[in-house]
């Protein structure tokens, strides 16, 4: 076995529960943060150390660049995972912790730069032969360049901040009124959320499928682990995932194909770590490169279900240039089906986030069921981070088993004190076009399964006596 090494968590949530589990089972020394908000978060409890990041919002906390460096070398650090969000594609961070002799689990720094930029990883897809959506060249600077650019187009067209995440920085415009009255509003989110006013256009896709490749490397050898699809999304951000893709289905040849395409991707930019190349797939199954994500996403467990690679494990493996559990691409094969619901604080009509105080909950772990999640008594969920809460996991042996699995598994998903998406994602699976694994992006749009919950929303003071008056029992007992 190789050293113990001390690693530094700097996120939070249940990624931060995630990378302490994984390093924990290496033999490593995990090192969780607190802070002065959240002096009780629920990853200490699977941290070896603690040490306290101050501070009073995350500018000051989990974004200050300086002073994490700064508490890891006074921890005698050996590395450091960023989990997703935060610094996570921040290249500044990865540069600085490097100089100080440290390691940065994640990829490299001119990797993080050439895929952090929209417009620069489009290029450098189409220079490696990977079809990307139609769209402008680069960067559009002015209006009038984006009037010129949209004729030759055609509308319906996307203007896309080329350093916007999360969904965020994005805007639809269906004819040239709706361009005029967005360029500079994009423009001004992306200087104002990601620092970066500039922007790309692209041809909006209409009910296209949202379907990514999972990549592991290692600093000699790339790997891909598959296939997910997370077509089913709000607000430009996933809800659903699933592995294998219902849409790509048994057609090997386009599996196979998209997968090579992903590891040319990341081979062009010489990745080694994980990561995910996200495309968006046609009708007609042309399938076009959109970003790249430098990190480890949310829904990686899927992933890990399908194909038993603990993908924590071996991020971590990789930064420290140790052998990975797989040798050859052929040990990696897909079995059974998994999905994943994003658990999140928000209303389940308007599916904004409702932040607030989860006083009580219960889960039921059965058979194929996973729950990656940061939830206490008491755990307050604030408008300073992303409102997910947690990710419930099923695995089953085929995808009529995994759905069935995931409806049980929410009807026993039980948050007590504050407004949650438990309800809708039931509504979300049980829908037939689901259960059929037919849909695309514009699913909740299409299906609105908001519209089945209005009914019962007035009906929820008795639901959570009930809830509640179950739960007390439990404790009595
Ligand atoms: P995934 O593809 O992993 O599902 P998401 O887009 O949902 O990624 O983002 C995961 C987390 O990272 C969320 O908390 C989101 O708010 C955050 N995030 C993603 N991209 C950025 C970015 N460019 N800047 C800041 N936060 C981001
Ligand atoms: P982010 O960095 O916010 O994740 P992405 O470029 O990955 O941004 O896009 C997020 C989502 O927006 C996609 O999953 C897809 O649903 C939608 N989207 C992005 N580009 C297009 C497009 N050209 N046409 C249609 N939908 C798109
Ligand atoms: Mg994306």
């Amino acid at each position: 076995m190789s050293k113990v090494k001390r690693i530094l968590i700097a996120n939070r949530g249940e990624i931060a529960i995630r990378i302490a589990k994984a390093a924990n089972e290496l033999g490593h020394d995990s090192i969780g943060f607190w802070t002065d908000n959240e002096p009780k978060a629920y990853h200490l409890e699977f941290c070896k150390e603690w040490v306290h990041l101050s501070g009073n919002n995350i500018s000051e906390t989990f974004l200050n660049i300086d002073k994490i460096v700064s508490l890891a070398l006074e921890n005698k650090v050996d590395a450091i995972h960023p989990g997703y969000g935060f610094l996570a594609e921040n290249s500044e961070f990865v540069r600085k912790v490097e100089k100080e002799g440290m390691i940065f689990i994640g990829p490299n720094a001119e990797a993080i730069d050439l895929m952090g930029d929209k417009a620069k990883s489009k290029k450098i897809a189409r220079d490696a032969g990977v079809p990307t959506v139609p769209g402008s060249d680069g960067v559009v600077d002015t209006l009038e360049e984006a009037r010129k650019v949209t004729k030759e187009m055609g509308y319906p067209v996307l203007l896309k901040a080329v350093a916007g995440g999360g969904g965020k920085g994005m805007r639809v415009c269906l004819d040239e009124k709706e361009l005029e009255k967005n360029f500079e509003a994009v423009q001004r989110e992306g200087a104002s959320s990601f620092g970066n006013p500039d922007l790309l256009i692209e041809k909006y896709i209409l009910d296209p499928r949202h379907i990514e490749v999972q990549i592991l490397a290692d600093k000699n050898k790339i790997y891909h682990v598959y296939e997910r699809e997370c077509s089913i999304q709000r607000r430009h951000q996933k809800i659903v995932e699933e592995s294998p893709s219902p849409f790509i289905g048994d057609d090997q040849k386009l599996r196979e194909s998209i997968c090579k395409t992903a590891i040319d991707l990341a081979q062009a930019v010489n990745y080694d770590s994980a990561g995910t190349v996200e495309f968006i797939m046609d009708g007609d199954k042309s399938f076009y490169f959109l970003e790249m994500n430098t990190r480890i996403q949310v829904e990686h467990p899927i992933t890990e279900e399908v194909t038993g690679v603990d993908l924590l494990v071996n991020m971590i493996k990789s930064a420290f240039g140790e052998a990975l559990d797989i040798t050859s691409q052929d040990q990696i094969t897909q079995k059974g089906h998994s999905i994943e619901c994003r658990i999140c604080a928000e209303d389940p009509i308007t599916m904004l986030p409702a932040p607030g105080v989860i006083n009580g909950f219960s889960y039921q772990l059965n058979q194929g069921v996973r729950f990656d999640h940061c939830i206490y008594p008491g755990v307050e969920i604030t408008p300073d981070f992303d409102p997910m809460i947690g990710k419930l996991i099923t695995f089953g042996l085929n995808r009529d088993v995994a759905i069935r699995k995931m409806i049980e598994a929410l009807k026993h998903l039980k948050l007590i004190g504050l407004k949650s998406n438990v309800e809708l994602q039931k509504v979300i699976v049980s829908e037939k076009s689901f259960k059929e694994g037919k849909y695309s992006t514009k699913y909740i749009e299409m299906i609105k399964p908001q519209e089945d919950l209005k009914e019962k929303s007035f009906n929820d003071k008795d639901f959570l006596e009930i809830i509640m008056s179950e739960l007390v029992s439990k404790v009595v007992r």
